[in-house]
Order: structure tokens, then C-alpha cells, then sequence
């Protein structure tokens, strides 16, 4: 006998378990399987964003940031310190406490709208049939439901020739855990995750090098962004080396050898940990019986349509296992339209506006169009920037370093896209979406009052740098 519920959603992270309590919330009887387990053995939801993600990165980026500012920041304040030391294990504590608070929230809040966790493997059968394995016993369980929400996740990308130990050559959930800071770290690929944790253990005085398969850096973002980031974090130490190409790794002894293909041919490397941080891939395996019916893309990922269903009807999928940006924030507004759409509700998602952070020093934002999206596509624009060194408020913080730009259409003045490197990004980054959802323009954000003295005037100022009016700088 299966136990019948409204909504089924396998895979309990942020896509997952945002879905079920949404779901709860409009009434509907729910369950959620994930089968991540937690350092003390128990179930921890929240999957990859709470537990070896999003959360955990940022604990240790903030604790490094502190310990980095500790030891080069201070002394322009006036404040002596000494020579500080850093204790990781406390650190690592510090993360690991912060990470249980939060998995321990969400099943907390399971329970308050009344959603059934199941610890343990989930498998799609035909007919919105689920089996769930069971992690504390061999039993398994079946459960039926109108709707099936698949939120599966992704796990880290493998390279040829170099496998991951867990101990030397790790990934994102190894690099969260080095007991000690690393000599000389070595990571593969230079993009969100390799720089977000190389950030972290350089702070703390490794020696990190990125090795970049792609000649430029950055290539997501936009061209001026990523040109002023590339020249900050070499300031910081980050040696990042374009154009090569990481062909194997072996571990001999303590150490890691890296063979590399670079701008000059064949080399060898030697590093004490080595990350691999090539991207991720959509995570099904074991998701799907034969006969279930859903589709996969070439790429492996689950095939939905724009309003995240699959090929099979009442079988839905969000998040980092579909198409799309691989983000949190993402993974949850899908979750809650889908779980609106079962209720009977209308819901979108509108994908042009989900902005990207990266949680550097200087943090990276943006939102919409870069500025070579828009010449290739042949829009015509105007663009307005303004430097967080002409901001008070940047000055005082003793963190000026970067810029806001903004991209809108020339005709209609509609935002297209604003980028900004500089302190508290991800912070600023949220007026631009919400002008930019609303369809506004930069003359909208010009004629908003902003506080001051605060960073925000950069975006204001930038706004009004569209239309060469800004006031703190020279149009
Ligand atoms: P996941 O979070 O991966 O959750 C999937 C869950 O499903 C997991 O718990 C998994 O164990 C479980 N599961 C899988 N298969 C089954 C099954 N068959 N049965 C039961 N359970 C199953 N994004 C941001 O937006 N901001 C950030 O700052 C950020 N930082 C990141 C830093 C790092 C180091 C990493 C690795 C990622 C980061 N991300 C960040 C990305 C973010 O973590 C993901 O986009 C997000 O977690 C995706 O959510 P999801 O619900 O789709 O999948
Ligand atoms: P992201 O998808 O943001 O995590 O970035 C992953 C980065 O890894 C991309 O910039 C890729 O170009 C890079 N990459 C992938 N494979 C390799 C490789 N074998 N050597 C070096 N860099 C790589």
C-alpha cells in the first residue's frame, strides 16, 4: 500500500524543501524525501546551499575577511592588534555551528506547516509512484501523489586523470574542511566556487594559484567587471593563470602534482591541496526507474518546459537538475511558482531578472545584459558608471575600490543590465532587480531619493551618469 499525498518532492535543498512548505502553506498534504545526512549522522536538509554551499562559504569568507582586515586593514584606523593568529579549528566550528542552526530551522519549519520528512533515497517510479529507501533501515516505503516535484541538485564536475581523494585533491565539501591552511593550494577553474574558496584560504596566507582553461577571465560577467576584478585580486596575491589547461593530477607523498598546458606548452606544478572547481553537473543518478517516464537532456539535465514541467504530467523539476543559472535563489522561485501552479495559482518566473553574485572582496553583482550581449545582439544603448571612490560613504568604510555601471536602452532609457564590483554588491544589487522587473528605467532610479551618506549613491549616480548628469563626477 502506498501512502497518498497531494505533492511529492524529492530532494529536500533549496529548490526541495522552499517547494514543500509553499505547497503546505496553500494546503496541499506533502512530503519531502532528502537523504543528505549531517556530521551527527541525522538527517541535515537544506541540501547543497546550507550544508557545502552558499552558507558554509560565506561563514568562512567572512571569518577570513575579518582575520585579512585584522592584519592589513586596522593600522590606517589606528588600531593595534599585534600579530594576529588564526585558530581554523574554531573557525571551521564557528561555520559548522552556523550550518546546523540553519538545516535545523528548516525541519523545524517541516514540522510547524505540517510537511512529512522521509530521511532517506528517493526514485521515481510510473504513474507518480515514489519509493523511498530508507536511511536508518533496510525498509522502503512507497507514496503516491498527484504531483511529483524532482529537486535533485547537482554535485561537482570530475576532470580526466584527476580523481578526487578527499584528503589532497577535494572538491567544494573538502575545501570547506582543511584543517590547517594550506601551503600552497591549487585550484582548477577560476570561476564562482574556485575564487569564492581560493579567496578564503589566500586570506588566511596560502599561496593559491587558479589554473583557467579559457583565455579570459571572467566571461560571464561583463568585460569592464571582470577587467577591474582580474587586477584586484592579483593586488590580493591570487595568481590566476588563463589559457591553461589542467591535464592530470597525482598525489606522491603529502604533495599534489599538477600537469598543466599553458601559454608555454607542458608544465608541472606542485601544491599541498588541490580544488577542483570545474562547475556542476545536474545530479539524477538512481533519481529515475526505467519506466518513469521523464526525459533527460543531452546534457543529463532533467528536460522542463519554461513553467519547470517535465515530460511526464504532474512531474515537475526545479532547480540545479534543469536548464537555467545554477543558483540557489533560483532553485527556490522555482519551487514556490511550481508549488503555486499545483495549488491552482498563477506564477512565473522571470529568468531575465535573477542576479548573480560573486561573494569576492570586492563582492560581484549584476543583473540583466552585459555590455557585449548587447553589441553582439546590435542593441543600441547608453551606459553610465560611477566609482565608489567618489563615494563618501566608500571612503569612510576604508573599502572605495570598484564601480557601479548601468546599461539602458537608447531609445526608451529601459534598464538592460547594471554590474557592480565594489563592498556590499550583492546588497546593492537588489534596487537594480526590483527597477528592472518593473520594467524601469535609469531616469526612474535618478529621481529616487538615496540615503547618504551610503554606497547606494553609486547606483543613483550611475543612473544619472546614463544621461551625463551625474553630480560627483566629471560626465
Ligand atoms: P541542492 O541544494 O543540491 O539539493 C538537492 C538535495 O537533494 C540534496 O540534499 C541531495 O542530497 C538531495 N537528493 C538528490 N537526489 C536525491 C534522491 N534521489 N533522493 C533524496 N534526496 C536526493 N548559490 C547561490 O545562489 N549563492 C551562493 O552564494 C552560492 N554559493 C555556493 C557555494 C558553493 C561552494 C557551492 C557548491 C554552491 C553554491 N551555490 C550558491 C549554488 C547553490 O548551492 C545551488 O544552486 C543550490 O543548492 C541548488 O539547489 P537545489 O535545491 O536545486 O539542489
Ligand atoms: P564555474 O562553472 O563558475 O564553477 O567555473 C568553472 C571553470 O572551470 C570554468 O571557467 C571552466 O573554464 C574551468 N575549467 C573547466 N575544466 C578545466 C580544466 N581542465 N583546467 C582548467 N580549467 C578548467
Amino acid at each position: 500500500m502506498s501512502e497518498q499525498f497531494d505533492l511529492v518532492v524529492i530532494g529536500g535543498g533549496p529548490g526541495g524543501y522552499v517547494a514543500a512548505i509553499r505547497a503546505a502553506q496553500l494546503g496541499l498534504k506533502t512530503a519531502c524525501i532528502d537523504m543528505n545526512t549531517g556530521k551527527d549522522g541525522k538527517s541535515a536538509l537544506g541540501g547543497t546551499c546550507l550544508n557545502v554551499g552558499c552558507i558554509p562559504s560565506k561563514a568562512l569568507l567572512d571569518s577570513s575577511k575579518h582575520f585579512h582586515h585584522l592584519k592589513h586593514d586596522y593600522a590606517e584606523h589606528g588600531i593595534e592588534a599585534g600579530e594576529p593568529a588564526i585558530d581554523v579549528a574554531q573557525m571551521l566550528k564557528r561555520k559548522d555551528g552556523i550550518v546546523a542552526k540553519l538545516t535545523g530551522g528548516v525541519a523545524g519549519l517541516f514540522k510547524a506547516n505540517k510537511v512529512t520528512a522521509y530521511h532517506g533515497r528517493g526514485r521515481l517510479l510510473a504513474d507518480r509512484q515514489v519509493e523511498v529507501s530508507l536511511h536508518d533501515s533496510d525498509d522502503k516505503v512507497m507514496l503516491e501523489a498527484a504531483n511529483v516535484i524532482l529537486a535533485s541538485g547537482s554535485v561537482p564536475i570530475q576532470i580526466p586523470n584527476v580523481a578526487f581523494d578527499g584528503e589532497f585533491i577535494v572538491d567544494n565539501v573538502g575545501a570547506l574542511e582543511f584543517d590547517a591552511v594550506p601551503k600552497r593550494l591549487g585550484v582548477i577553474g577560476a570561476g564562482v566556487i574556485g575564487l569564492e574558496l581560493g579567496s578564503v584560504w589566500s586570506r588566511l596566507g596560502a599561496d593559491v594559484i587558479l589554473l583557467e582553461a579559457l583565455p579570459d577571465f571572467l566571461a560571464l560577467a561583463d568585460t569592464d567587471i571582470a577587467r577591474q576584478a582580474g587586477r584586484e585580486f592579483k593586488k590580493q596575491g591570487l595568481d590566476i593563470r588563463l589559457s591553461t589547461l589542467v591535464k592530470s593530477a597525482k598525489v606522491k607523498g603529502k604533495e599534489v602534482r599538477v600537469t598543466v598546458e599553458g601559454k608555454n606548452g607542458e608544465e608541472q606544478l606542485t601544491f599541498d591541496r588541490l580544488l577542483v572547481s570545474v562547475g556542476r553537473r545536474a545530479y539524477t543518478d538512481n533519481l529515475l526507474a526505467d519506466d518513469s517516464g521523464v526525459k533527460l537532456t543531452e546534457r543529463g539535465q532533467i528536460e522542463v518546459d519554461e513553467n519547470s514541467r517535465t515530460s511526464v504530467p504532474g512531474v515537475w523539476a526545479v532547480g540545479d537538475c534543469v536548464r537555467g543559472p545554477m543558483l540557489a535563489h533560483k532553485a527556490s522561485e522555482e519551487g514556490i511558482a511550481v508549488a503555486e501552479m499545483i495549488a491552482g495559482k498563477p506564477a512565473h518566473i522571470h529568468f531575465d531578472t535573477v542576479p548573480w553574485v560573486i561573494y569576492t572582496d570586492p563582492e560581484i553583482a549584476w543583473v540583466g545584459k552585459t555590455e557585449q550581449e548587447l553589441k553582439e545582439a546590435g542593441v543600441e544603448y547608453a551606459a553610465g558608471s560611477f566609482p565608489f571612490a567618489a563615494t563618501g560613504r566608500g571612503l569612510a568604510l576604508g573599502n572605495a575600490v570598484g564601480m557601479v555601471k548601468m546599461l539602458a536602452d537608447a531609445e526608451t532609457d529601459e534598464i538592460l543590465g547594471v554590474h557592480i564590483i565594489g563592498a556590499n554588491a550583492s546588497e546593492l544589487i537588489a534596487e537594480c532587480v526590483v527597477a528592472m522587473e518593473f520594467g524601469g528605467s535609469s531616469e526612474d532610479l535618478a529621481r529616487i531619493v538615496h540615503a547618504h551618506p551610503t554606497l547606494s549613491e553609486a547606483v543613483h549616480e550611475a543612473a544619472l551618469n546614463v544621461d551625463k548628469r551625474a553630480i560627483h563626477r566629471v560626465n
